[in-house]
């Protein structure tokens, strides 16, 4: 974590940029499954923001990431409102941190005898099941923690949920009610799932917990179906009403209606137990057939836990002890090195294959020769590997010990070690880079990034089946994606062999598959496809900037360097750099070989026709509005053609200043910007006109 910000000013600012990052984070990791960076770099975002937010109250916004648990719910399933919040869990990250937890409990309801529920912390993808009158009727996963996505269809296939609930106690079952828990993937089938993708050229899953998600949330049930789900159930909505008084009951009422589960639970008096609980639970987590991340703690009374509550998104009653990654120790094998979209070199260790929180791994990037060196790492070494997060390898470094003397250093190479052109140095960079435009390791990885999910998200094109076209010559670049046919992909040579010797080719039913996602990628968002073109500091965030600003991927390529640098967020460097992409007579070439593919670059323009009358004006909202949300009043007033900004600047034209408004209203002030009120947000509105036009 870097430094904290001192002031105030500095807090804000780095507040907003938290946030920014943190969002586009969550979004890739709940909403799209393609999570970019570790979860625990995500954790470390998160308590950055979560720190500053302690030290300036005020500070907090609504739309703050830390207000609530996930990302919105995807528009693939109908929305779900949970009958009560879905919470999430705070952690605690070692023993410590977890006995610190057990005395502030304590310590919070001192008047009673307070004892704890531990159970296994399942790796899987949390649900909510809901019954009417003992009858499944609604699956929905968790969501943004109040709206979740409804997944009744893929739910009825798993096996071990009961579509009619047994009579606990022979009481029959009366109205609704929700229970949740867990979805998983056991390890088995996720092997299974592995091998089967990769036979087929198809990606493959990081880990259980993703393989879990990705299959929850399939279109077809059917695919569901086939992946061998299982769940374990935990809680129940509204336990109190059925009468229950602790957690221990609702776990036996939860058993005795029908549903699984986990039988390795454990009831604490004190943290020496709970303490044994989570060795015992970390020396078995290998043995069992499916992954745990840790172990949560719980108070087991339910009145108990009502007196203790909940923060924001997680119940103070209950914690999440989580488990050092799992580490194992190979051999390096080599270090090599890889040539980026943007011709960056990147060393990466070669290890002996090894399992390491729930799949095998046998490289690991190494980021650039500084963090060799640092690491102090010989080709040769016995390492220490682990996954962050439990997503991506890492090496953590040597065993210096165990080393023989064989072992050797690792130099960069002088030239690309896919085309031999002499690689350079930029000045005030770390990095080498592959000056070569044209390099084959370059163009291939450009063409992985346009097809990857943030991009322009071409399903099942993945980079084993684009480096195959390549080599074949099918595609050189971008726009030859739009030019393929069936017969191009079917019957394609992976290159590989199966157990039995024949070449694997690329089915019929899998080239159609491919081919509809194509199709379909000529109308992703035109911000989407501008970070999909790869241009060098053209980052999704950016792109996006970039879109709003200018409307469209053709006009942005007209616009010059000083409009460009003047966009928020974006700046010389960048704008250079896009000024310099679009120059290009080959990137020329590329974009108008995509629209004449079809290839939707810009947005229709539908506003052009609608008077603009607020365009040129800059709002800035703060506080809360009565008869709007935020998001309705920037929808209302950017129809209008009005600029909307997070934050206030001398180029605010406005603020609008709602109840208990802030740091922004003080700003205002401070640099003079007119203050407005919802009343004269209503007046803006209805009449479409500016502030102080007749
Ligand atoms: P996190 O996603 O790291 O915030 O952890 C919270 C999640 O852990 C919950 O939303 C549940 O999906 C999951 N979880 C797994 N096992 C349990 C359990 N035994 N009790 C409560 N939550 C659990
Ligand atoms: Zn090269």
């Amino acid at each position: 974590m870097p430094e904290s910000p001192v002031t105030r000013a500095e807090a804000e600012l780095r507040a907003a940029e938290l946030r920014k990052e943190i969002s586009y984070h969550a979004q890739r990791y709940y909403a799209l499954d393609a999570p970019v960076i570790s979860d625990a770099a995500y954790d470390s975002l998160v308590r950055e923001l979560e720190a500053i937010e302690a030290a300036f109250p005020d500070l907090v916004t609504p739309d703050s990431p830390t207000q609530r648990v996930g990302a919105p719910p995807s528009e693939l399933f109908a929305p779900v409102t949970h009958a009560g919040r879905m919470y999430s869990l705070d952690n605690a990250m070692d023993m410590d941190e977890l006995d610190a937890w057990l005395v502030r409990v304590r310590d919070a309801v001192p008047h009673e005898r307070c004892t704890f529920v531990c159970e296994l912390k399942i790796d899987g993808s949390s649900i909510a099941l809901t019954y009417e009158d003992g009858v499944l009727v609604r699956a929905a996963t968790r969501g943004d923690g109040r709206v979740g996505e409804d997944v009744t269809a893929n739910v009825r296939t798993i096996r071990d949920v009961p579509l009619r609930l047994n009579e606990v106690d022979g009481r029959p079952h009366r109205g609704l009610v929700e229970v949740r828990g867990e979805v998983y993937l056991p390890k088995a089938s996720f092997e299974r799932i592995n091998a089967e993708n990769d036979e087929a050229g198809l990606p493959t899953f990081a880990n259980p917990r993703n393989a879990a998600a990705g299959s929850l949330r399939q279109k077809d049930p059917r695919v569901t179906a086939s992946r061998e789900l299982a769940t374990f159930l935990y809680a129940i909505a509204d336990p109190v009403a059925l009468g229950l008084a602790t957690q221990s009951e609702v776990l036996d009422w939860l058993r005795k209606a029908g549903f699984r589960v986990n039988p390795d639970v454990a009831s604490c008096a004190d943290s020496d137990a709970v303490r044994a609980f989570c060795e015992e639970a970390l020396r078995r987590r290998d043995s069992l057939p499916y992954e745990i991340d840790g172990v949560v703690v719980k108070v087991d009374s339910l009145a108990l836990q009502e007196e203790l509550g909940y923060t924001s998104k997680a119940p103070r009653w209950a914690i999440a002890y989580k488990f050092p990654p799992e580490e194992k120790t190979t051999r390096l094998l080599d270090i090599q090195v890889s040539v980026g979209r943007t011709g960056v070199l990147t060393p990466f260790a070669v290890f002996e294959p090894v399992f390491v929180s729930g799949s095998t791994i046998q490289k690991a990037t190494l980021h650039n020769a500084e963090e060799v060196r640092r690491k102090g790492l010989l080709i040769g070494d016995t390492i220490i590997v682990r996954k962050a997060g439990d997503v991506i390898p890492e090496v953590v470094g040597p065993v210096v010990g165990l080393r023989d003397g064989s072992e050797r250093e690792f130099t960069m190479p002088k030239v690309c070690p896919s085309c031999s052109s002499r690689v350079w140095q930029e000045e005030g960079e770390v990095a080498l880079r592959c000056p070569n435009v044209a390099c084959p390791a370059q163009r291939l990885e450009r063409l992985i990034h346009w097809a990857s999910r943030g991009a322009a998200d071409i399903e099942g094109m993945g980079a084993e089946i684009i480096a195959r076209l390549v080599d074949v010559d099918l595609v050189r670049d971008v726009a030859d994606f739009y030019t393929l046919s069936v017969d191009d992909l079917a019957g394609l040579d992976m290159g590989r062999t199966k157990q039995d010797g024949s070449a694997v080719v690329l089915g019929e039913t899998v080239a159609s598959k491919i081919l509809a996602s194509v199709d379909a990628s000529r109308t992703r968002p035109p911000a989407r496809l501008l970070f999909g073109l790869g241009i060098r500091h053209v980052g999704a965030i950016v792109a996006e900037a970039l879109i709003d600003e200018f409307g469209g991927i053709s006009e942005l390529a007209s616009v010059d360097e000083e409009r460009l640098a003047a966009v928020n967020g974006v700046g010389p460097r960048i704008a250079a750099s896009v000024t310099a992409f679009f120059a290009e007579p080959r990137n020329r070439d590329v974009l108008d070989r995509l629209a004449a593919a079809g290839v939707v670059l810009d947005a229709p323009r539908t506003d052009e026709l609608r008077p603009r009358p607020l365009a040129g004006l800059t709002f800035v909202l703060t506080g809360a509005l009565r008869d709007h949300t935020r998001e309705e009043a920037t929808v209302a007033l950017k129809e209008l053609g009005a600029k909307v900004s997070g934050s206030v600047s001398s180029k605010t034209s406005f603020v609008i200043a709602g109840e208990s408004a802030g740091s922004k209203l003080a700003r205002a002030e401070q640099l003079g910007v007119p203050i407005l009120g919802e009343a004269d947000l209503e007046e803006i509105l209805a009449s479409g006109r500016p502030p102080g036009t007749p």
